[in-house]
């Protein structure tokens, strides 16, 4: 990696629900933060490994310090096994971490029992749990979200501010409380709205749920990804315009392959 591409945030994949990551109509590879120079990467889903590499410049697994996964959803987890293979080069860097949920490790566990003595640490995700990345970037897993596996969000605590990444979740009133004073806030939207009553509240955040929490938290940017259908079918940039004219807040609908510059936040 260039020494000059550091504090970024690079979407490899913004793909979400199923019928886009099936078709890969988006790529659904995983989040890459450098935040100075600590590499961390967020929700392996397929085609990680193939992205890091095609990615220009290339991401080398190998640079990274650890890999938050989130829940052992298909299209955040499939990439995770190779994904510790390739950052602890089988074993033999011996500092690297994993930091998932119960639900992974156990029952149907999607990080393999071969890998696991890989990690220097396997760290488990509870409501208010803080865990240290490097010294300067703690995260913090605010609260249990409501989803169809055991699934939180992340708060970042860094350098460059807050930081927060809202995972899947059905819309609640505890989100807004849990990421406030973020700095950034990138959010899972899955849907542009639901279909009927009954679908409220299911699985996923629609725009308007989105809109509400950052009209709430007023962060200096808030990205959009991991687009379903509905989302891509509305150009999530268009969506974005809107949702930025409603809330006063900057938002920005993340593409394939984008990279936030986190000097941004300093600014
Ligand atoms: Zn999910």
């Amino acid at each position: 990696m260039n020494q000059k591409e550091k504090n970024f945030i690079k979407f490899l994949g913004t793909a979400g629900a199923r019928y886009v990551v099936a078709r890969q109509l988006r790529s659904s590879a995983g989040v890459w933060f450098n935040i100075e120079g600590v590499n961390f990467l967020v929700d392996p889903g397929p085609g990680t490994l193939v992205k890091c590499f095609s990615s220009r410049p290339k991401l080398d697994p190998s640079q990274l310090k650890a890999i938050i996964l989130t829940h052992c959803h298909i299209d955040h987890s499939t990439d995770i096994n190779v994904m510790i293979e390739a950052m602890t080069n089988s074993g033999h860097k011996k500092d690297r971490i994993v930091i998932t949920t119960e639900e992974s490790v156990t029952g149907e566990p999607v990080i393999f029992s071969h890998v696991r003595p890989y990690l220097s640490k396997l760290e488990i995700m509870k409501q208010g749990a803080q865990f240290e990345i490097a010294s300067s970037i703690q995260l913090t897993t605010p609260i249990l979200h409501r989803h169809t596996a055991e699934t939180y969000g992340l708060k970042f605590t860094t350098p460059f501010g807050t930081m927060s990444h809202i995972i899947d979740t059905a819309h609640f009133e505890g989100l807004v409380d849990a990421y406030s004073n973020s700095d950034l806030l990138i959010l899972n939207v899955v849907r542009l709205k639901n279909k009927n009553d009954r679908e409220k509240g299911i699985l996923h955040l629609t725009v308007a749920d989105a809109q509400r929490i950052i009209k709430h938290i007023q962060p200096k940017f808030a990205l959009i990804t991991h687009f379903g259908m509905t989302m891509i079918r509305a150009k999530p940039w268009e969506v974005a315009k809107t949702m930025s004219e409603e809330t006063g807040v900057h938002v920005i609908a993340v593409s394939d392959g984008m990279q936030f510059d986190l000097n941004q936040l300093r600014g």
